[in-house]
């Protein structure tokens, strides 16, 4: 039997918690022996044909029709899905706009600004359509362990890799779980 296989996606985030991970430095090594990390942002890639993978896991909200369809393809390809980050658990940052109607945030962000002229609001086939609201990835497709933080700590990323790696279903010890 192979390695088990990990995709891991950066949706709407800022790549911190992508970073949380490479920064288990030498820790990283003991879990690339035990994992083929397949379709990943660390290594550019950018084709999400996910195949049948291990776990799945997610960084950031979703806040637009791609990233829903992203989100879908990886749960259907996933045994266990992660949700990595407040971004993926709560929404997080993102969610700043859900106050304000859709509209009006494109229309202040591209035209409006005190440092906007001649502004417009971007449109091609190319660029996926925001949704009305950004959603944690739970409000798209269920999630079977969530490692929250902004960024979680890299202890958390490790303990809950580890825990999946000898066949468990993590559940992050109290001093691991922290909201900020
Ligand atoms: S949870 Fe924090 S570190 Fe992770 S993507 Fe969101 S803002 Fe970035």
């Amino acid at each position: 039997m192979g390695k088990p296989k990990v995709a891991t996606v950066w949706l709407e985030g800022c790549a911190g918690c992508h970073m949380s991970f490479l920064d288990l430095d030498e820790g990283l090594l003991d879990i690339l022996s035990a994992v083929d990390l397949t379709v990943t942002p660390i290594t550019d890639f950018k084709n999400f044909d996910f195949q049948e993978v291990t776990v799945g896991i997610i960084e950031g909200g979703i806040g637009n029709e791609e990233q829903v369809e992203i989100a879908e393809k990886l749960r259907k390809s996933c045994k266990i899905l992660i949700a990595w980050g407040d971004c993926a658990v709560f929404g997080g940052i993102n969610t700043l706009r859900n106050w304000i109607p859709k509209d009006e945030v494109l229309r202040y962000g591209y035209i409006e600004t005190e440092s906007t002229v001649e502004g417009a609001i971007p449109m091609h086939e190319d660029i996926p359509p925001l949704l009305d609201k950004v959603l944690p990835v739970n409000g798209v497709v269920p999630v079977d362990v969530y490692v929250p933080g902004c960024p979680p700590s890299t202890e958390a990323i490790a303990y809950s890799l580890t825990e999946i790696l000898q066949g468990r279903i993590p559940v992050l010890p109290t001093e691991m779980m922290h909201f900020d």
